[in-house]
């Protein structure tokens, strides 16, 4: 590999970010338990976010919104507007978790930092993940930050063109094999997954990569073996 630069995902690569949105999601629905099976609410709950994610993007403000949205068509307008204000208060909450960085990661930061670029390339609230980033204390490691509307081909290749090198200088590692892996790998990049023990249903797919420029992690600190 004639790498570059090599990016990091965030949320679940650098940090812990799922558990705290499973823990709102099942505080949502016990709000409907004597209602509706926790499967019903967890699965139009699922398809109200992924509807809306080209309108609102990925992040607390969006999955908020689409909690409400989905209280409001499940309950048939009936819901109390204290279930409302419950709402808006667990993701005022989920805004001001603490930053748990993953056991490894700054080992693996420190390791490279002095022979590679390294950038940070998230999706997320802008604001939320500038201020998970500083919560952190990890952004003095990064050469370059990007938090980016969706991580398709296009947007990794116009980082890549921002970040004035080649697709085969560039390496990406993160949890989410559809985001993470391959459109980096389409494009001519390198990627590694290092998974994490849960992931959002949207980022799920079911498949194999078969392709050079992949490789597969166990842990972050494995990535270190791989280069
Ligand atoms: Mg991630």
């Amino acid at each position: 590999m004639q790498l570059k630069v090599i990016a990091f995902d965030a949320d679940d690569t650098l940090w812990v970010n799922e558990p705290y949105f499973r823990e709102t999601e099942n505080r949502f629905f016990e709000l409907f338990q004597d209602y509706l099976p926790q499967h019903t609410v967890a699965r139009e709950l699922l398809k109200t976010e992924i509807d809306n994610l080209t309108l609102y993007g990925y992040g607390i403000k969006g999955f908020i919104l689409s909690m409400i949205e989905t209280a409001l068509r499940i309950s048939e307008k009936t819901i109390p507007l204290e279930v409302i204000e419950r709402i808006l208060q667990e993701g005022k909450d989920l805004l001001q978790k603490p930053v748990e960085i993953i056991d490894g990661v700054e080992d693996v930061l420190n390791a490279l930092k002095g022979n590679y670029r390294l950038v940070m390339a998230t999706k997320g609230d802008l604001l939320d993940q500038e201020r998970k980033l500083k919560k952190s204390k990890l952004e003095h490691y990064f050469h370059h930050i990007e938090i980016m509307s969706d991580k398709r081909e296009d947007d990794y290749r116009k980082l890549i063109k921002h970040l004035d090198i080649k697709p085969e200088e560039f390496l990406m590692i993160g949890n989410s094999l559809k985001s993470d892996a391959l459109p980096v790998l389409n494009i001519g990049g390198h990627a590694i997954h290092v998974p994490y023990h849960i992931t959002w249903a949207h980022e799920t797919i079911e498949t194999t990569i078969e392709n050079k420029n992949f490789r597969q992690a166990e842990k972050i600190r494995d990535v270190l073996k791989l280069l």
